[in-house]
């Protein structure tokens, strides 16, 4: 294609590149003390959440799940599962101990971008509307008991304060997000309302968060299990506490003694290596202030905090020679995958450097070029797979220091999902350094972190039956 015109003419006093690179690289930095102050800010924050609602920038939201799933659950069971990027419905025909996950299917869809800037109720009925067709196709394997409803458990990755296992209210929304007239409301009532103009006769029985759904779906083949982290557009972390550890629940102690609290770690802010870059991008969001470790270590943002780089570096510094282009001044148009797809070229020429950033910002570049965009890619991006690490830390942490079973003496099973966390080799390699630095060695090799690629479906669709109405 041609080159778009160009928006303005570097000014010939720029300055080179190589300082601002330097200085980011600074800025940036995540030495063990860093990690350490991050991890035991986390902690701390994890305490203060717990004590009182409102208490910290962590929520620490009770989810109402205090049993997990036993192995034992049998019937028909449906998920939905809106998160920030996609929506998906699936079904799943569980057989019990001896069959345990019979048959699933599912279907997926990205969520159109209007529907994010939409009303509640546009959005609601994408998603009955999505059900609906898809709950017509069932046959097969799949099965439900006569006199029984079709059950949901529905996994809904936004911050939720829940009022039981099946309603919650949406705190604020997340990701880009911004439909209206759902904050403050029930988001099962604003489903249940939709699913009737749909004409459509299904129940939801757990309302779940994607990392409790992640738990409760990696918990099904594996006892040890005691944290769920989704990194992908957005971020979060939840685990297994002890209930007699939770003052915020005044003594209300649940049957097995835990239950699995959800910290939204995303809004968690204390004492984060940040730049101007973070600061304008931040400022620039729909939700300034707000979940700034999101804005650091998500996938939603890895790919516009290297576009503000590479702009700063093209007007202060020519990097892209005498014209800045359109494009490259374009908020979030280059993507994570854009620059993971840089971060992996190994050719002698950088070949796929310099085609995606002729392709989405409308750049020429020489080697010299591609080096550099390779090293601000990797700047960031170890940043935040670091301090997701340090997070990580942080919860085993919080758990050790009140813990009667010694987190850190025996095999605790981190499970993982996520784009980011998926499809990001470079990103996960810093973020197991990071633990493996802060635990060090010994201690480290309890920690196993292990993906669980899209748990969260299963995992709610379990809930649901172990909430079963009947
Ligand atoms: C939301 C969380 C969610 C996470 C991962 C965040 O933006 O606040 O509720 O778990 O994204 O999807
Ligand atoms: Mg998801």
């Amino acid at each position: 294609g041609k080159l778009p015109r160009p928006r303005m003419v570097v000014r010939s006093s720029a300055v080179s590149v190589a300082p601002i690179l330097t200085h980011l690289q600074k800025q940036c930095a995540t030495p063990l003390p860093v990690l350490r102050h991050v991890a035991d800010a986390m902690a701390a924050d994890m305490r203060a959440g717990l004590a009182v609602d409102g208490g910290s920038d962590l929520k620490m939201i009770l989810s109402y799940v205090d049993t997990f799933p036993t192995g034992n659950e049998k019937g028909l069971f449906y998920a939905l599962d809106l998160g920030g990027t996609n929506f998906r419905v699936l079904r799943v025909q569980l057989g019990g101990k001896d069959e345990r996950v019979i048959a699933t299917e599912f279907e997926q869809v990205t969520i159109p971008q209007e529907l994010m800037f939409g009303t509640s109720e546009e959005l609601f009925d994408f998603i009955a509307c999505g059900l609906a067709n898809f709950a017509k196709k069932e046959g097969g394997k799949f099965h439900l008991p006569s006199g029984r409803k079709r059950e949901i458990g529905f996994t809904f990755s936004f911050p939720v304060k829940q009022t039981s296992i099946d309603s919650g209210i949406l705190m604020k929304w997340t990701k880009g997000f911004a439909v209206s007239g759902t904050a403050g409301r029930d988001v099962v009532a604003c489903l249940n309302e939709a699913m009737e103009r749909q004409g459509l006769d299904m129940q939801v029985s757990a309302l779940v968060n994607d990392t409790v759904g992640t738990l409760a779906g990696a918990r099904y083949w594996d006892d040890d299990v005691m944290v769920a982290v989704i990194l992908g557009t957005g971020t979060n972390a939840c685990y297994v506490e002890r209930t007699d550890v939770i003052p915020k629940l005044q003594g209300q102690m649940s049957s097995s003694g835990r239950t699995i609290i959800s910290t939204e770690w995303g809004a968690f802010s204390n004492g984060l290596p940040l730049t101007e870059f973070d600061r304008d991008m931040d400022a620039a969001s729909i939700n300034p202030g707000e979940q700034i470790f999101e804005k650091t270590i998500s996938g939603m943002y890895l790919g516009e905090i290297v576009r503000r780089v590479l702009l700063k570096m093209a007007e202060a510094g020519a990097l892209f020679g005498e014209y800045v282009s359109e494009r490259l001044s374009t908020p979030f148009i280059l993507r994570t995958p854009d620059i993971c797809a840089m971060h992996q070229d190994n050719s002698d020429h950088l070949d796929a450097v310099g085609a995606i950033l002729y392709d989405v910002a409308g750049v020429k570049s020489d080697l010299s070029v591609r080096k550099t965009v390779v090293e601000v890619c990797d700047t960031i991006v170890k940043r935040g797979g670091r301090l997701a690490g340090a997070g990580i830390v942080g919860i085993l942490q919080k758990m050790e220091e009140d813990s009667k079973d010694l987190i850190f003496g025996k095999r605790t099973v981190v499970a993982m999902d996520g784009g980011l966390y998926e499809n990001y080799p470079q990103y996960r390699r810093y973020l197991k350094e990071a633990v493996t630095e802060l635990l060090g060695l010994e201690m480290s090799k309890n920690v196993v972190i292990e993906h669980s690629k899209d748990g969260s479906g299963i995992g709610a669709a379990l809930l649901a039956a172990s909430n079963s109405k009947y």
